[in-house]
């Protein structure tokens, strides 16, 4: 069997959960392109807590980790089914690190479902999310993504979803699609590093303008687990689909193994957001 590919997706606003823009067609055309997984294993920004953990229930529920949002966006109802065996697999693969299994706190969040109601419409492919271990240090998640390479050859897809730059104290709603000279900086230095040297990502914490991309590092961690899985991958990994969003978001997605996916020129850019504050969205 072929190697499974892998990707981290920039998920930016919920809103992207029900438009049509040139990120969300990106990760649909991604999703068509790649052979039906086994299970698609979410490293999502929205599961960040005080351990390492899978879910490991039948039938993970639909969370809704957000507010301020219209009530289109709480009806999303994402019924994948889940995959209690992989949550064993994934705790023999990773060893020696312990693994918890969740049988009844989370399920599938926004920034799972947010992208896989684009990369797998028809929710038939059974979802598990890996916790992202909040108590860890930049490298356990590196090594833990390398770890997680198995799965590959037994057709787990393993999706990262998060944003390189998250800072929602910075976003300006009149930059829609304009990223500031910092986030810039900051999303083409990761690209690079990404592509080139991904075993040496964690440098990135050195970057000058570290600080400001990922004041808090639960939207940057998913993509760190891709950069495990590159690192140890005879192949590189390769961008999907980039951008900015609101000034201190970057939208940017990579794959590995993927064929290359087309991303529309025209298409509106990203999801236009509800009329509330920047400090009450959890995006
Ligand atoms: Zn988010």
């Amino acid at each position: 069997m072929t190697v499974m590919p892998a990707a981290f997706i920039g998920h930016g606003s919920p809103m992207n959960a029900l438009e049509t823009n040139r990120y969300t067609s990106a990760w649909r055309a991604f999703g068509a392109s790649v052979p039906t997984p086994r299970a698609v294993l979410v490293v999502s920004a929205h599961w960040y807590i005080n351990a390492t953990a899978v879910t490991a229930m039948a039938r993970p529920k639909t969370i809704h980790d957000f507010y301020g949002f219209p009530p289109e966006l709480f009806a999303v109802d994402y019924p994948a089914p889940g995959f209690p065996e992989l949550a064993e697999e994934i705790a023999d693969v990773v060893q020696p690190t312990w693994v918890g299994a969740d049988v009844d706190s989370w399920g599938i969040d926004h920034g799972a479902w947010s992208v896989l109601v684009h990369a797998f419409p028809d929710a038939d492919v059974p979802i598990v999310q890996l916790a992202i271990n909040a108590m860890k240090p930049l490298d356990y998640h590196v090594e833990l993504g390398a770890r997680l390479a198995p799965l590959r050859d037994s057709g787990v897809l393993v999706l990262g979803s998060g944003n390189v730059v998250h800072n929602l104290g910075g976003m300006d709603w009149s930059l829609k699609d304009d990223g500031y000279d910092w986030a810039q900086r900051f999303d083409e230095d990761a690209k690079a590093t990404l592509l080139e040297d991904p075993t040496n990502i964690t440098d990135l914490a050195r970057h000058r303008d570290f600080r400001t991309a990922v004041p808090t590092p639960d939207h940057f961690l998913p993509m760190l687990y891709l950069a495990g899985l590159a690192g140890v991958s005879p192949t590189a990994a390769a961008v999907m689909v980039d951008g900015y969003a609101y000034g201190s978001l970057s939208m940017t997605s990579y794959t590995l193994d993927a064929p290359d996916v087309p991303v529309p020129a025209t298409d509106e850019g990203v999801a236009e957001m509800p009329d509330v504050p920047p400090e009450q969205t959890n995006i």
